[in-house]
């Protein structure tokens, strides 16, 4: 470690902990981050199949063009290159008959370029892309809610209390168009059914896709396994400039006489400011000692219902390759359990070799054992794409993810802000009150507030800290 004392503590090494230290790094701060697991990345990363020797992402994680905080993370450590944004947005889609359609947009401002995607949509029938129509008063309202926040709400606004279900009905969505392009696009984004998901931060979702530009909607898949993507990038980028992650070290923050400091094992570190980037899950252990001003934040934190997501990868022996003439490596599902089937081998070139089926809003599936979750995915696998139907299957790892997000359910927890009731203590982390389901944008957007809060209280408050260790 190093020597000298750093002025920040963060805690928890995922995208709003290392978005929050790089940056807090670019404002001229010295930071040490304390990372639990072995491992960077937290619900974002990696890991090495023993069998096939490859790299396995946790779960596929998809990047919006509107993901612009995070672009601007990815840009400061030079690895935004490795996120392969569409130039607009194009999904194929296979339903529930086998039918292949692609949903392509084509270059208009936005929103008329997906209403022209939709009207062009062989999928859909007459009245399904009328009814996609009636949606543009309420994506212009949603927009301009996103730009002003203090406007007085326009009624075809999703309200407090509203699913998001019940909020495209009364926009007058058809069945078909919901099954085939708003419910998967509102479970790949929430990880909750629609009909429990509340529809306001469905509503800031289609706020950020359909903005002012077009390209805001259209999708980004890393070509590296995530860790590579951001997290070791991030440690690297720290070292270089002085600063340190440091993994292994189960973090609390604690209060005394002199102060706040941060324990972790034999480390004890009195930094000038702390920022706690942890998940809900485990901010009531790390702040337990923290004192009684942050115990309603610790309560509303032990509430929140966490959702699972279930990936199951599979090696096919010379299986075909993923290759319509829409996205091309990727493919929805709409109505099946798996939504999404992801070919990595296009994905990762000569890296990979697997196929990743996702199956989001999935607390039913992660209860399943792995030999009915096995059968499931290669029932629906080969339903939808006939032709895997002949290649025998290698492998099939499957990774369950049980608080993959958090339920944004009517009613859920009130989410904490940033600044916490105690000068110098900070939180981040996607479930910090962004307006945001659980996504990396919303993790970075926090790490952000998070850096800027610190800088500005680090100007307030100048004074010298102290690192010892005990044993
Ligand atoms: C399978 C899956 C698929 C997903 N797909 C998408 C997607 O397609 N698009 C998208 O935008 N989002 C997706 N998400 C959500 C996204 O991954 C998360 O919102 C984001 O990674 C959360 O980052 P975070 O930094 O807020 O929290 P985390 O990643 O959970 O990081 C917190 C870190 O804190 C550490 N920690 C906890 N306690 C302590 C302690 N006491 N001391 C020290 N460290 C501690 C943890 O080990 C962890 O590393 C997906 C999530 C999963 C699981």
């Amino acid at each position: 470690m190093n020597p000298q004392p750093p002025d920040v503590v963060v805690i928890g090494a995922g995208f709003a902990g290392l978005s929050a230290a790089t940056a807090l790094v670019e404002g001229g701060a010295r930071v040490l981050v304390l990372e639990a697991r072995g491992g960077l990345g937290g619900r974002a990363t990696a890991f090495d199949d023993p069998v096939t020797g490859e790299r396995v992402d946790n779960g596929q994680h998809v990047f919006f063009g509107c993901y612009h905080e995070t672009f601007r993370f990815l840009r400061r450590l030079g690895t935004d290159g490795d996120v392969v944004l569409q130039p607009s947005l194009a999904v194929d889609v296979i339903d529930r008959a086998g039918e292949r359609t692609t949903l392509r947009c084509p270059s208009l401002p936005s929103p008329l370029h997906l209403l022209g995607g939709v009207l062009r949509w062989r999928a859909l029938g007459l009245g399904d892309r009328l009814a996609a129509l009636r949606l543009g008063p309420a994506l212009q309202a949603l927009r301009r809610r996103a730009a002003e926040p203090d406007v007085p709400p326009h009624r075809s606004e999703p309200t407090p209390e509203e699913t998001v279900r019940a909020w495209l009905a009364r926009q007058g969505q058809t069945p078909r168009l919901i099954e085939l392009l708003w419910d998967p696009l509102a479970v790949a984004a929430l990880n909750e059914s629609i009909d429990v998901a509340a529809a306001q931060p469905f509503g800031a979702v289609l706020a950020g896709l359909f903005g002012p530009d077009p390209r805001d909607s259209a999708l980004a898949l890393p070509r590296r396994p995530l860790d590579e993507l951001y997290a070791e990038p991030a440690r690297a980028w720290l070292a270089a400039r002085g600063s340190e992650v440091v993994t292994g070290r189960v973090a609390r923050v604690a209060r005394d006489a002199e102060g706040l400091f941060v324990a972790a094992g034999p480390l004890v570190v009195r930094p000038r400011a702390i920022v706690c980037a942890v998940p809900w899950h485990a901010l009531p252990d790390v702040l337990a000692d923290a004192g009684g001003e942050v115990a309603f934040t610790r309560a509303s934190a032990a509430r929140v219902v966490p959702r699972a997501i279930v990936t199951a990868n599979v090696w096919l022996e010379g299986g075909p390759r993923e290759g319509g003439d829409g996205a091309g490596s990727f493919v929805g599902l709409p109505g099946r359990t798996f939504q999404w089937m992801f070919d990595k081998r296009r994905i990762f070139g000569d890296a990979a070799s697997h196929l990743s089926l996702v199956a989001s809003a999935a607390d039913d599936v992660a209860a399943r054992d792995n030999g009915g979750i096995r059968e499931l995915a290669l029932a629906e696998l080969r339903g939808a794409l006939p032709e895997t139907k002949g290649a025998a299957v290698r492998r099939i790892v499957i990774v369950r993810e049980r608080r993959a997000t958090f339920s944004v359910a009517p009613g859920a927890p009130p989410r904490p802000s940033t600044a916490t009731a105690i000068p110098g203590l900070y939180l981040a982390g996607d479930w910090i009150a962004t307006g945001l389901p659980a996504t990396i944008e919303g993790s970075v957007v926090s790490g952000h507030r998070a850096a800027a809060a610190v800088l500005t209280h680090l100007a307030c408050h100048p004074s010298s800290s102290t690192t010892k260790k005990s044993r």
